[in-house]
């Protein structure tokens, strides 16, 4: 690679691009002066991290790591590892990241990797890959999901994804149109990104204020395939927008996000749900989920495509088959409104209500942060090495919500906030 290469593309506006770095620092993770900053990310999103250690720096921060990862690199594994390779994981790293966090270091990802990268790959081998870096990972992912310190995840428009999404354009359109996508969603299209995150986390705010007033114990979630009740855990709290770390630190932790979210309750869940949009995991697709409830547990699961490597999902552990989220988002949110599917959860999750299989967040119930892992449980939070979001809201679903009496309120007609 070149000097030249690392440059910004003619294809991505700079000033965008600046402004995008400038929200990760002071909305999606208001760095506080002398914190530490770990992060993640694609080679190919060097122009960011590079734009992101500036405004860093400039906001006080004490010392920016970023460690960068590349698809060849990746690739190479899956062509020329031995057996032996695929249960393996950098241990060592992710207990050093661990450390960092039990120092206050603020952490941020950004993602931009073909969505698809995998989908030629043995599906067994990614499973036990992507299992045994779960594994690995539970000590970071213990402090990240408890939101011990402030946290935020990003996109960068890089051209592998980009001619994921526009698939018939040439690579610096595809790119430029996924650039201009990726700022608009981010709230950074326009003026200062600082402004529109305050107007658009107060709008949140009021969502989550009324479903916390009604204290429902239940969700109800009717649709084509779908009849499902997802029990609230007891103690559960609604969120959205920008919250407040257990270091204090008010962040934004999705940029963008359109949410809000709640606990189910691990053992109360029941009926058949079907997803509105595919799930990309992991780099390859997953497309047609129906799934079965019973008292919590997924008891059936299939899918058009991808079917083998869901069901080697639900395997990881007991947890993978029950929930650790819900989340609402109507159907006429920016991101849906813009048609696109971007193959990344963190757009699509923003594009309709979706539910989680896996871990449970700790933020989401009331006191969450002076819970202990053994309240939570009794309480209904669930616990897993994973956590995937799939989507399951459409313009066709309706919500009730359900109270201690068993009356049940409107909350979604047709896929919009009644
Ligand atoms: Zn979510
Ligand atoms: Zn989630």
């Amino acid at each position: 690679m070149t000097i030249h290469q690392r440059s910004i593309p003619a294809s991505i506006d700079p000033a965008k691009l600046d402004r995008l770095a400038e929200a990760a620092i002071r909305v999606g993770l208001n760095l506080q002066p002398g914190q530490d900053l770990f992060l993640t990310a694609p080679v190919a999103a060097l122009p960011l991290v590079r734009k992101i250690a500036e405004h860093a720096y400039k906001a006080g921060a004490g010392l920016v790591t970023p460690i960068l990862s590349d698809e060849e690199v990746t690739l190479a594994r899956y062509r020329h590892a031995g057996d032996h390779s695929f249960d393996r994981a950098a241990a060592w790293l992710h207990e050093g990241v661990a450390k960092a966090f039990a120092a206050n270091t603020a952490r941020l990802a950004i993602v931009g990797d073909d969505p698809m990268l995998l989908s030629g790959q043995d599906p067994a081998k990614v499973s036990r890959a992507g299992k045994a870096n779960s594994i690995a990972y539970q000590p970071a992912l213990e402090k990240i999901a408890g939101f011990d310190i402030n946290w935020n995840i990003l996109a960068y428009p890089t051209a592998s994804w980009a001619q994921r999404v526009f698939p018939d354009d040439a690579e610096d359109i595809a790119v430029a149109r996924l650039a201009e996508a990726i700022f608009a969603a981010s709230r950074v299209d326009q003026g200062d990104p600082v402004d529109a995150w305050a107007v658009h986390n107060a709008s949140l705010r009021g969502r989550t204020q009324w479903l916390n007033g009604e204290r429902f114990q239940a969700l109800h979630f009717s649709g084509p395939g779908t009849e499902l009740t997802v029990g609230l855990a007891d103690g559960h709290e609604w969120q959205g927008g920008a919250s407040t770390a257990k270091n204090g630190v008010t962040c934004n932790a999705n940029i963008p996000t359109e949410e809000v979210f709640t606990t189910p309750h691990a053992r109360r869940v029941d009926g058949h749900v079907a997803s509105t949009k595919p799930l990309s995991h992991q780099g390859t697709l997953i497309d047609g989920i129906q799934v079965r409830f019973e008292a919590g547990r997924i008891v059936e699961a299939k899918a058009t495509r991808g079917e083998d490597v869901l069901a080697k999902l639900l395997d990881t552990d007991d947890g993978a088959r029950r929930l650790g989220e819900v989340a609402l988002v109507p159907h006429s949110s920016p991101i849906s409104k813009s048609g696109l599917l971007f193959f990344n959860t963190l757009f699509d999750e923003n594009a309709a209500c979706h539910i989680a299989l896996g871990q449970c967040y700790s933020k989401c119930f009331l006191d969450g942060a002076n819970l202990t892992p053994e309240q939570i449980a009794a309480q209904g939070g669930n616990k897993s090495f994973i956590h995937v979001d799939w989507m399951i809201g459409s313009a066709e679903i309706d919500i009730d919500g359900v109270r201690d009496d068993g009356s049940r309120v409107p909350v979604f007609r047709k896929g919009e906030w009644t």
